[in-house]
C-alpha cells in the first residue's frame, strides 16, 4: 500500500483461486452462486478495497459484458484467459465531463467500411493502463454501444492518475482515443443503448455492497483489539461505556448490512433482484462502512492516523468506493424515483 502500486503477482493467484468471473458458467469460470460471490468480495475488501475493485472490474465490468453482450468468438478469446488472470480488462464509461450522468458522453465511434473509428476520452478508469483490453462505451449512429479496444491499438493511449490518497493498490487511468481504428468484430454485438453499461454497473454494485462490509469488519476488528489493550485512566478503554457503545454500534451495523446483502444474494440467485434494491445496499453499506472507519479511527486515537493500523487506509479507500458506481445521493435519487414515481434527475 505504501508503494502506491497494484501487487500484480496477486492477479494470477486470484485467477487460480477462481475469483474472476466467478458467477459465470463455463469458459473456465467457477459458477458460484451470488451469496458465495458476495462473501468473496467481503473477504477481499477486508484486505483492501483496491484488490476487491480489481476483481469487481475484471468480473462484473469486463467478463460479464463479454459474456452477456459478446459474440461466441469474443467469449472464447477473452473469458478463459481472464478467468485465469492471464489477461486484464478495464471498463471505460466515465468521462471528464460526464460522471454521474454518463448519458451525456461525447466519445464517438464512427463507422468506416469494416471498422469503427473512436475519438474521445474516458477518465478515472480502474486498471486502465495495465489492461489488455478495454470495454469502451461510445456514441454511434445507432446509439450507445460497447467496443473491445485492445492494448497497443494505434490511436489508443493511457495516462495514470497520480497523487491518489485513496485506492493506492489500484491503477486509475485516463483512456484517450484519437482516430483509433478498431475492427467491426470488436463491437459487442448485443449492446443496445445506455441500459447495457448500466446492467454491468448493477452487477458491480452488488459486489461493492458486500465488499464494503469487509472493510468495515477489518476496522471494527482493529478498534476492538485496540480498545481491549489500550489503558487510559488505569483501565482498558474498552471498559468505558462510551467506547463500548461505539463498538456495539459497529457490530450492529455490520450485522444489518450482512443480512441485507444475504437477502439480496438469495433474490439474485432467483433472478428476482431489482436494481433499486442494489442501489439501497450500495448506498447503505458504503455509508455504513465509512462511518465505522471514522468511529474506529477515533477509538484508535493518534495511532489511528498511521498505516500501522489498517483503519485510515480503509477510510481513504472507502471515499472512492462511496463515489464510484453512483454516489450516495445518486442512489437516493434512483430509490426516490422508484418510491415516489417522480423523477428528480430531469
Ligand atoms: C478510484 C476510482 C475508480 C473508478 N473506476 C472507474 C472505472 O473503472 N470505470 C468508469 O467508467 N468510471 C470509474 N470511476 C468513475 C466514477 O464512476 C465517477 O467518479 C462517479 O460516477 C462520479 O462521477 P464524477 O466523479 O464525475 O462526479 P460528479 O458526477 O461530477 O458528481 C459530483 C457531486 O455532484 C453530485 N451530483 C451529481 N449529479 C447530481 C444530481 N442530479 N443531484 C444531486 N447531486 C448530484 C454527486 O453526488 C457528487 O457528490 C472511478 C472513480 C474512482 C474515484
Amino acid at each position: 500500500m505504501r508503494a502506491d502500486a497494484l501487487p500484480v503477482d496477486l492477479v494470477r493467484e486470484l485467477g487460480e483461486l477462481g475469483c474472476f468471473g466467478s458467477t459465470l458458467e463455463g469458459y473456465g469460470c467457477a459458477g458460484l452462486n451470488n451469496v458465495a460471490y458476495g462473501l468473496l468480495c467481503q473477504e477481499l475488501e477486508r484486505g483492501d478495497s483496491g484488490i476487491r475493485s480489481f476483481v469487481s472490474v475484471q468480473s462484473s465490468l469486463v467478463m460479464y459484458p463479454i459474456y452477456t453482450f459478446g459474440s461466441e468468438a469474443q467469449k472464447d478469446r477473452w473469458l478463459p484467459a481472464m478467468a485465469r488472470g492471464e489477461k486484464i480488462g478495464c471498463f471505460g464509461l466515465t468521462e471528464h465531463d460526464y460522471g454521474s450522468n454518463p448519458s451525456g458522453m461525447t466519445t464517438r465511434a464512427r463507422k468506416d467500411g469494416g471498422s469503427y473509428v473512436l475519438n474521445g476520452a474516458k477518465m478515472w478508469i480502474t486498471n486502465g493502463s495495465i489492461a489488455d483490453v478495454a470495454i469502451v462505451w461510445a456514441r454511434t449512429d445507432e446509439g450507445i454501444r460497447g467496443f473491445l479496444v485492445e492494448k497497443g491499438t494505434p490511436g489508443f493511449t493511457t495516462n495514470d492518475v497520480k497523487g491518489k490518497f485513496s485506492m493506492r493498490t489500484s491503477v486509475t487511468s485516463e483512456l484517450v482515443f484519437e482516430e483509433c481504428r478498431i475492427p467491426e468484430e470488436n463491437l459487442l454485438p448485443k449492446t443496445d443503448g445506455l441500459k447495457s453499461p448500466l446492467l454491468c454497473l448493477d452487477q458491480a454494485r452488488y459486489g461493492i455492497a458486500w465488499g464494503a462490509i469487509g472493510a468495515a469488519m477489518d476496522c471494527y476488528d482493529a478498534a476492538l483489539r485496540f480498545a481491549q489493550k489500550r489503558v487510559q485512566f488505569s483501565r482498558p478503554i474498552g471498559g468505558y461505556q462510551m467506547v463500548q457503545r461505539k463498538l456495539v454500534d459497529m457490530v450492529n451495523e455490520i450485522t444489518k448490512a450482512q443480512l441485507l446483502c444475504l437477502q439480496l444474494g438469495r433474490l439474485k440467485d432467483l433472478n428476482r433482484l431489482k436494481h433499486t434494491q442494489v442501489s439501497m445496499a450500495k448506498m447503505n453499506n458504503v455509508h455504513m462502512a465509512l462511518q465505522i472507519a471514522r468511529l474506529a479511527r477515533d477509538v484508535l486515537g493518534a495511532a489511528g492516523i498511521t498505516d500501522e493500523y489498517p483503519v485510515i487506509r480503509h477510510m481513504c479507500n472507502l471515499e472512492s468506493v462511496s463515489t464510484y458506481e453512483g454516489t450516495y445521493d445518486i442512489h437516493a435519487l434512483i430509490i426516490g424515483r422508484d418510491i415516489t414515481g417522480l423523477d428528480a434527475f430531469e
